[in-house]
């Protein structure tokens, strides 16, 4: 069997995986920022990583997966780090505590990923718990002399760093190219140089997600979580570090920096994945620019770009038909293609265990596997693995029509290695169930909807309110419109 291959963002290559510790690896992922409901762009990072995840333990590996949350120090502006914490900003309009909001969107980002079907991380640590961890870290660094304190921040010194290190190296970048946009904002003076980072960051008094440090109340910076919790959690130096591609700079690249730093120039990470975007109209989706698919929305087709509800698997095989490090643009019209493609392969899973079998078979099995682990040992190759699927599809729809044969273990062989690639790789399920679910689900909330109408009609308010508030509850919300009342399901 071809050996596992995975493009190195560091070398720019794709290199024969070999994982420090026999058959254990270690990969780190960036979690979200839990500070709004994730969209579908988030999800296919996560989603990207599930595949990865899953294919690891398929091909055997005792995977210790950590994704973190982070849960404080992201500001609003990521480039620079200005502005306000991301969550503490969500938690002054809305008056509520910050770790209210933080504790809203983990619980939504931890079901839209059951329904996606990704597998729980193996440790999921958040930034709030590990303080004291990057505390340590940054007296370190500037105990090695590559950091400063400023009234009462604390900077990373690029230049000093570069003069025996190469920042940059990550996203090709030179220092001297680096000189960011110097807007005076809050902070940003104190800097010696404006390539220079925030480890940690003194708290104005208005600012509450504050902890006492050796220079005085702040908090710490956004690169910093990921290196205290990866290094804590996976040793100086681990296997696979991953997250979206617009987090190779400055993220990932400050993250090297800050492990080579205390690990007398080490590199922490030695395959370095980045997972491409999903964009709509061409735009790449996201947050701040309203760009973007709610996975709610998506389901219950509650959206201006689609036409219709789709099924989470059916929007996970959408996201595998593409190379995770390719681009992929969102659309109706491409989702429509992928329920179709979805169902067809769904199908022909369904038809494998009914299959007649005969005396000989016309379909080289061997070959055909080798070719699935093939396109899954070139960087996680789903599309061009997707195409041999269908391969199988075709010579299972021709058994079925008594145009091809096959015989009992090929049957049996065949059964096996669909099932493998199509469940537990690429992690897609029925998605019948979830639909008849969702039409049951329906059914009901139309019956209480019926029932509140009734209460009201005879003034039964209390019941009424009661229907309302109870279904609010449940994250199912009624509103009453002039053509009668509809519901949408989340918060
Ligand atoms: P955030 O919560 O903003 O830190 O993002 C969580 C993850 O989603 C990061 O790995 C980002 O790189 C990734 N991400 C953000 N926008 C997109 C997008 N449009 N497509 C794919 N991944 C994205
Ligand atoms: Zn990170």
């Amino acid at each position: 069997m071809s050996q596992l291959h995975i493009f190195n963002s560091l070398s720019g290559q794709k290199e024969p995986f070999k994982p420090l510790n026999d058959d254990h690896v270690g990969m780190y992922v960036c979690g979200p920022t839990v500070y709004s409901n994730v969209h579908l762009g988030n999800v296919r990072t996560f989603i990207s990583f599930d595949m990865v995840f899953r294919y690891l333990k398929h091909l055997g590996y005792k995977v210790r997966y950590v994704r973190n949350i982070t849960d404080a120090g992201h500001l609003e502006d990521d480039t620079n780090q200005q502005g306000e914490d991301k969550i503490a900003k969500k938690a002054r309009l809305e008056q509520i505590e910050p770790m209210e909001v933080v504790q809203r969107y983990t619980i939504d980002f931890h079901t839209i990923m059951q329904q996606f079907n990704a597998l729980p991380p193996s440790i999921e640590p958040t930034a709030t718990g590990h303080i004291i961890e990057q505390i340590e870290i940054v007296k370190e660094i500037i105990e090695q002399g590559f950091a400063y304190e400023v009234n009462g921040s604390v900077y990373f010194d690029v230049l000093k760093f570069n003069e025996s290190h190469r920042y940059g190296k990550l996203s090709k970048r030179k220092v001297e190219d680096l000189i960011h946009n110097t807007r005076e904002l809050d902070g940003q003076s104190d800097k010696k140089n404006p390539q220079d980072f925030a480890l940690w960051k003194k708290a104005e008094p208005q600012h509450i997600m504050r902890w006492p440090s050796p220079w005085g109340d702040g908090f710490p910076g956004w690169h910093l979580e990921c290196t205290a919790m990866s290094t804590k959690y996976l040793g100086e130096r681990f296997d696979i570090h991953g997250g979206g591609m617009d987090l190779k700079f400055p993220h990932h690249e400050c993250e090297i920096a800050q492990a080579e730093a205390c690990n007398h120039g080490r590199s922490p990470v030695n395959y370095w994945m980045h997972a491409n975007m999903l964009t709509m109209n061409g735009k790449k989706m996201a947050k701040s620019t309203g760009n973007n698919i709610l996975p709610n929305e998506l389901l219950t087709g509650d959206n201006p770009n689609i036409s219709k509800g789709f099924s989470a698997p059916v929007a996970r095989f959408f996201m595998m038909q593409a190379h995770y490090r390719s681009i992929l643009d969102f659309s109706n019209d491409a989702l429509l293609a992928a329920e179709k493609g979805f169902q067809k392969l769904m199908d022909a899973v369904g038809h494998t265990e009914t299959l007649p079998t005969s005396k000989e078979t016309s379909f080289g099995i061997t070959k055909w596997k080798e070719r699935c682990y093939a396109a899954l040992n070139d960087d996680f190759n789903t599309p061009v693995l997707i195409a041999e699927l269908f391969e199988a599809v075709k010579f299972i729809n021709q058994v079925k029509d008594d145009k091809a044969s096959i015989i009992e273990t090929d049957k049996r062989e065949l059964q096996q290695t669909m099932n493998a690639f199509v469940f537990d790789v690429l992690g897609l399920t029925s998605a019948s169930r979830s639909n008849e679910d969702g039409d049951k689900l329906s059914d009901v909330v139309e019956m209480l909807i019926q029932m509140r109408k009734e209460a009201r009609d005879n003034k039964d308010y209390a019941t009424s309110d009661r229907i309302r508030d109870e279904l609010a509850n449940m994250g199912i919300q009624l509103k009453d419109g002039k053509d009668g009342t509809t519901f949408s399901v989340g918060s």
